[in-house]
């Protein structure tokens, strides 16, 4: 037998080595068991390995997009900004993975390719680019936005300048300096990055489908008093997020903007605008609730626009005109003020769609003549990562065809019919819709539990009932379906792919989620059935 056809054996396989798969192998290790990485790319790091377009940034501040199991790791490291860049976010997890020894439990560059699960051993084949495994336990560390959306523009294959897309973006620094630059879509990677690219390109075009709300991101050196008030009560600073709607340190008043005079919302809105990013909202309850308090805010953010951009006609295509916060809000330095340097253009896509691309032109409006052409076009998110790779569970369903409909899950943790298989931040849980790091470790430490509490207890096989998951599916659409969310197209429901179920997949409210967990383990891990076939 050759090297590449034995079969590996783990307790647990864990695909993913971003933020959620390294603390999942850490706290398997802590529990004595033997457990492996696999990894597509050729480093740790995940999102932050992929996602290094010029400008990368994340949007929840640094001294919350960090682990917390660890007080010293807390303590010790020093972030130099309020809000990190992806760089320095990619020498956290290297320096983590490296302070708790872990390089040595990832296998880089293998692709998974399929997941079986074999029922009358009751463990797991897993088959990847470079060989096969067996384990009980299998773990989809894999992400919420890991699989890019490459929109299928007529031509885009007779393209012969340089492409290229925001989230697989190439290791070597990118120079625009003297090019025409063509940007399709007005996200978050496109709406950080267009400034910097601007600074370079003779000529940005910035191609937009629906125009985003964006909230300044005063980003600027870590200010040291912020950081020593916070680290002289990290763990209670944490503690205090968990209780917050979206897993973050913004006020959570339960003030009502329709019950408070108006002059007075305007002066938090300002104060928000000038300090609180993503808790923009912070301070107002009915935001999300109430489709009149949305409008003052949403208000308030599109005169921002219009004072900002000089050009009327660019400020008002730059106007969103659905609910603020239905699709993920954005966070920039610098945006809207872009628009006003002579060297960028934006074209309206609702207007005038793409029409055909050719060897070096974008045909819209007019014919546009590029050099350099960039998709900032999102990701399948949230389902694509596992969609993509064959999993199948009993009696051979396969993850996709069980999904066709729209995803399920019993707490974006388990899945009816896959047996001791566990996804970090799955579909139905608050993953996108919170801070992801303390998601993360809410998720990783829920399933560690779990396996040490089924180990201890002589059970084999855990796994979601179908009535749970779909009690839970039903909870998770209620609560979004009380909020003005939910009739904007987002990706958050899967409208931003054509041919993807339209579902509403985050579990919208971190603090009732967290209460949740712990009652079904309280009661056993209601909701799950253990050792159903052996
Ligand atoms: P995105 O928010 O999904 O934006 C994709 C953009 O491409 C949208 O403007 C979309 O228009 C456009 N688009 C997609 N298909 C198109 C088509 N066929 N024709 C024309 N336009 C098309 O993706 P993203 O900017 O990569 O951000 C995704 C998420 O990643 C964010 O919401 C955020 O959660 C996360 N992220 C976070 C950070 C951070 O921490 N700072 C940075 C980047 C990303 P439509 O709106 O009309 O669909």
């Amino acid at each position: 037998m050759t090297q590449e056809n034995q079969t590996k054996e783990f307790d647990v396989l864990i695909v993913g080595a971003g933020f959620a798969g390294i603390y999942q192998l850490l706290k398997l290790r802590r529990l004595g068991l033997s457990a492996v990485i696999l990894e597509k790319g050729d480093q740790i790091g995940g999102t932050w390995h992929w996602n290094i377009y010029p400008g990368a940034r994340c949007d929840i501040p640094s001294l919350e997009y960090s682990y917390q199991f660890d007080e010293d790791l807390q303590q010790e490291w020093n972030w130099s900004e309020k809000y990190s860049g992806q760089p320095e976010i990619l020498e956290y997890i290297n320096h983590v993975a490296d302070r708790y020894e872990l390089r040595d439990g990832i296998q880089f560059e293998e692709e998974v390719i399929s997941a079986n699960f074999n029922e009358s051993s009751a463990k797991w084949k897993i088959t990847s680019s470079k060989g096969h495994y067996e384990s009980r336990f299998c773990i989809f560390a894999t992400g919420c936005l890991s699989i890019p959306n490459k929109p299928d523009f007529l031509g885009l294959e007779n393209f012969k300048g340089q492409l290229l897309q925001t989230s697989s973006w190439p290791q070597e620094e990118q120079d625009f300096t003297g090019k025409r630059v063509a940007v399709i879509g007005t996200g978050s990677s496109a709406i950080q990055s267009i400034p910097l690219i601007a600074e370079q390109a003779e000529e940005l075009y910035v191609f937009q489908r629906t125009p985003n709300y964006s909230i300044p991101s005063n980003n600027g050196p870590m200010d040291k008093v912020v950081e020593e008030d916070i680290k002289s009560r990290y763990s209670e600073f944490r503690k205090d997020n968990y209780l917050n709607g979206f897993g973050i340190a913004a006020i959570s008043d339960e003030a009502l903007i329709t019950e408070t005079d108006l002059d007075e919302v305007h002066v938090q809105l300002e104060e928000n605008w000038q300090s609180a990013g993503l808790g923009f909202f912070g301070g107002y309850a009915d935001v999300a609730l109430d489709a009149e308090a949305n409008e003052v805010a949403a208000n308030f953010v599109r005169n921002k626009i219009k004072e900002i951009v000089k050009d009327p006609k660019t400020a008002q295509l730059l106007v969103p005109d659905y609910h603020i916060g239905g699709k993920r809000l954005c966070v920039d330095t610098g945006y809207f003020e872009t628009f006003n340097k002579d060297n960028v253009f934006l074209i309206d896509l609702k207007e005038h769609p793409i029409q055909k691309i050719t060897a070096n032109t974008l045909e819209s409006d007019k014919t546009y003549e590029v050099d350099t052409l960039i998709m900032a076009t999102g990701f399948d998110a949230i389902t694509g990562a596992l969609t993509n790779i064959d999993i199948s569970g009993r009696g051979n369903v396969k993850l996709k065809d069980q999904w066709e409909g729209g995803a399920k899950s019993y707490l974006g943790i388990g899945i009816t019919n896959f047996p001791n298989l566990f996804t970090v931040t799955g579909p139905g849980s608050p993953s996108v819709l919170s801070n992801m790091m303390p998601s993360i470790e809410q998720h990783v430490n829920w399933i560690t539990d779990c396996i040490e509490w089924m180990m201890k207890n002589d059970k084999t096989v855990i796994e979601s009932t179908k009535t749970a998951e779909d009690d839970w599916m039903v909870l998770v659409n209620e609560i979004a379906d009380m909020t003005v969310f939910t009739d904007t197209k987002s990706w958050y429901n899967g409208s931003n792919i054509e041919e993807k179920a339209k579902s509403f997949l985050p579990f919208i409210g971190v603090p009732v989620y967290t209460e949740m967990l712990d009652e079904i383990v309280s009661e056993s891990y209601k909701g799950f059935i253990f050792d159903k076939a052996n």
